[in-house]
Parts: C-alpha cells; structure tokens; sequence
C-alpha cells in the first residue's frame, strides 16, 4: 500500500496500519493517496481502486442540472448495457468486428436519407469522434478540392464569427485563411449577403451552421447556396457550402421537415452532425457525409483490408471504440422516425415554454425562443442595472443548475447572455423547478447596488 509518511505515523498511532482492522472500509482505513504525478509502487485491489477514483469523481457536477451542455447525458439502461459490451471492440478493426462496420455503414445509410441525399449510392460517410473531427475532414476536402483548381495564393474559409471553435482550429491546423463575418446588430450569425461578400476565388468553401451555438438560431442555409448559386452564375466561381449540423442534423429531419437546409440544395457538398448531441448517444461519436464522390478528393481516403477485401477509411484517429457506433444504431432501432420525433419535439416544447416564461419574469429580454434548437439565449433588459447575466448565473450554480453567461464576439461584445440547452431527460418539471429557483433569486439580485460580478473575469464554457 502507498502510504505517505506523514499518515503512515498517524496510522501507527492509532495501532499500526492494517487496514482491516475494526472492519473499517480498506479505501478509507489505509489512508491510500492517489497518484498525481507518477505512478505508486505497488498495486491496490480492484475494489479499492473503484472506491476511491469515484470518490474523486463526486466532485463533478450533476449531469442533469447542466444546462449548459449539448452533449447526451441520458441514456437508457439497455443503451448503457450495450455500450459496455461494445467497449472492447475497434473500430478501426473493420476484420475482428465486422459487424460494428456493417452497423456504421447503416449509421450512414440512415443519416444520408434523413438529409435528402438525391443518390444514396454515390455518398460517401463515416463516423468519427464528434463534430470537431467530422469538421477537420470536411474542411480538408473542401481544401483538397480547391487546391485542385491549381489557383494561385491562401486559401480561405467563410463563415459566421459564430462558429464552434473546431472552425478555428481547422484554418488553423491546415494553414486556411478564416473569413469571418461578424455579428451585426440583432443579426447574429451568418447571412447570405455577408458571406457572399467575403468569397473570392481562393475560398475553399462556406460554413454554414444549423444551430448556432450562441444563441440556437438556424443560419439561413438555403438562402446562403442560392446567393452562391447566384454568384458561380455571375462569376463562375463554384464554391461548396458545408453544412455544420452538429446539433440541428438531428432536429430539422424530425421537426422542420420542410425546411430546406441539406442535400436537398445541390450546393451543399457535406454535412456533420454529432451522435452525441441530438443523436442522443453519450459521448464520442460524430457523423460526415459527402453528396458523392467528387466532393470528396479520392486521394484523402485509405483503403483499410476488410474480410480480405478493401474499406475505404477517412478519418483522423486510428483505433477507437466501437460502443458508440453501436448505441448510434441502438438510438436509431429504438426511437424510429416517430420516436426521434417525439423526443425531439418534447425538448423544444419545454425549450419554448421555459423560454416563454422566462421572458415573462419582468428582468429578461429573450434573444431567441428555443424554437430552432432547443436552445435559447437571454439577457438582461437594459432598464436592469443591479445585476447582470453572470449574477444570475453564480446565483443560479448555488442551487446546483448550470446556465453559463458569456459575452458575444465582435461587433457585440457588449451583449452578454444567458444559454439555456434543452435535451432529452430535462422534463417540464425540472424547467418548473428551474423557474422556482430563478423567482426566488431574483428579489436579492434586484436589492444589490449593482452588478457584483465583474465580467471581464469571468469565464464559461460553452460549446
Ligand atoms: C458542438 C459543436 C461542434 C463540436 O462538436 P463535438 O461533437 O463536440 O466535437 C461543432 N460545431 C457546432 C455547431 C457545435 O454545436
């Protein structure tokens, strides 16, 4: 047992240091420390290990009372059941597992026709660990395609100021110019207009989100592929729109089935989406599709050997586990059409009521309604001056709920919000219980001379 000397003395005072004396638990009588910065000597048992590394993990907050993340954080006890009988399997191993490939490929099959693909023969689509991979992969095609084109000077990448950050680290990493508009007024995230402007003939493509982030706004995707059509028209410059479905891939299908937002528009080359945000899976795994082969430059994808035949494989990792492919194809078997949209729409009805009443308190001005995403996004009206949105927030995490505030990008970074997300397993009653928790604050924050909190320290995740 690793004992540091200081307690080993304490434990000799009281008698020596078995640690099954009086029958006390052994994790807590052996005075075990845990390993921070290199490993101990000796091994400890199996139940002691367990005991003590989920003691630490106590520390972490109440996945239910999250509401700042898109990220699953329930799942049904068979999917959790699978999940572990699936976590020793690789996918990468497409000969030891080929099941869990032939899963993957129906995986694609289904998202492929959920987002209109026009010829389900020619996609091409994979699996990856989130969005953020399925980004990269989008935007080195789109990067290879136009580096095909043989045009002189850096390439570029439009998009709203808005993106996730993986947009970011994409031009980052791949040396891609990032074109990004600014927010502008009450406008929010990308439009056409704006993001026409920016294109030249070395843009690679560009990024179109459905559901931002910020606020959960749709960004007008058909009207940004029709200014693009409009300008290869005028200009002969084609360039793709990328589609970064990561939450709304798996909400419009369901709930907006008329908008039109994917394949459907010949201009959109790719599309993302995380299976572990409304794809209802807990985390790693993502989704890419390709329209058809010309979208993708052949020369990105490896062939892996599969039952002594040939895979095709585009991805960035090599080994990875197969457990949430397989809840992917769970999620999908299970919920069906009409279960998707069941859950789906029960997120965004509790989205826009808790939205609805939150406006209704008196201090708050809603920026969005939670009828895209189930996402909305608040601030204070600007008649409210004895506290702000990272009172409400601090106040807020004392009773354990999790909203983050943060301050908008430029051209706004005087406006700071409040994001609530709503996913599957934050029923009504809870949205009821948030509501009691924020009527009951709101009589102090209203009594302080003034903010307390000073927004230039402050920090929050959002994501
Ligand atoms: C969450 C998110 C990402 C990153 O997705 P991960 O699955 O967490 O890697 C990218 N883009 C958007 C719009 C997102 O909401």
């Amino acid at each position: 047992m690793v004992l540091q000397s200081g307690k080993a003395r304490r434990a000799e005072r009281r008698g020596g240091s078995n640690p099954l004396v009086g029958g006390t638990n052994p994790a807590y009588a052996a005075e075990l420390t845990l390993p921070h910065h290199r490993l101990a000597d000796e091994p400890v048992p199996a139940d002691t290990a367990l005991q003590l590394v989920r003691d630490e993990l106590m520390l972490d907050g109440n996945a239910r009372l999250n509401l700042a993340t898109f990220v699953t954080t329930w799942m049904e006890p068979q999917a959790r059941e699978l999940m572990a009988e699936c976590a020793d399997k690789n996918m990468i191993d497409k000969d030891e597992y080929p099941q869990t490939a032939e899963l993957e490929r129906r995986c694609v099959n289904i998202l492929a026709e959920l987002w209109h693909a026009p010829d389900p023969e020619a996609i091409i689509g994979c699996s990856t660990t989130g969005s953020s991979e399925a980004c990269m992969l989008a935007g080195m095609a789109l990067k290879r395609r136009w580096s095909k084109l043989g045009r002189a000077g850096k390439p570029n990448l439009v998009m709203g100021t808005n993106v996730q950050v993986c947009w970011e680290k994409f031009c980052e990493y791949w040396e891609v110019e990032p074109r990004l508009v600014p927010m502008e007024g009450d406008r929010f995230h990308l439009s056409a207009e704006q993001a026409v402007a920016r294109c030249d003939e070395n843009t690679i493509g560009v990024v179109a989100i459905l559901g931002s982030t910020f606020d959960g706004s749709y960004e007008p995707v058909a009207e940004i592929a029709a200014a693009l059509d409009e300008l290869a028209e005028r200009t002969g410059l084609d360039i793709p729109v990328h589609v970064d479905g990561a939450s709304g891939a798996m909400i419009a299908p369901f709930l907006d089935p008329d908008l039109e937002w994917d394949f459907r528009l010949p201009r959109v080359a790719s599309i993302n989406t995380s299976g572990h945000k409304y794809g209802l899976v807990y985390p790693g795994v993502g989704w890419v599709i390709w329209r058809d082969k010309a979208a993708l430059p052949s020369e990105l994808v490896f062939n892996v050997n599969y039952l002594g035949g040939d895979m095709p494989t585009f991805a960035l990792n090599f080994s990875r586990p197969g457990a949430e492919v397989a809840a992917q194809y769970y999620t999908f078997v299970r919920l069906g059409r009409d279960g998707f949209r069941a859950v789906q729409q029960a997120s965004r009805d509790v989205a826009t009521d808790l939205a609805d009443r939150i406006g209704r308190l008196g201090p708050f001005q809603l920026l969005t309604r939670g009828d895209q995403l189930p996402v909305f996004a608040f601030t204070t009206k600007p008649d409210v001056t004895s506290f702000d949105v990272f009172d409400v927030s601090r106040r807020l995490r004392e009773r354990g709920w999790l909203v983050p505030a943060y301050t908008f990008p430029d051209n706004r970074t005087d406006l700071a919000v409040l994001r609530v997300v709503c996913r599957n397993g934050f029923t009504h009653d809870l949205a009821d219980l948030l509501i009691e928790d924020l009527t009951r604050l709101l009589p102090e924050l209203e009594r302080q001379p003034g903010p307390s909190h000073d927004p230039e320290t402050s920090t929050a995740f959002h994501h």
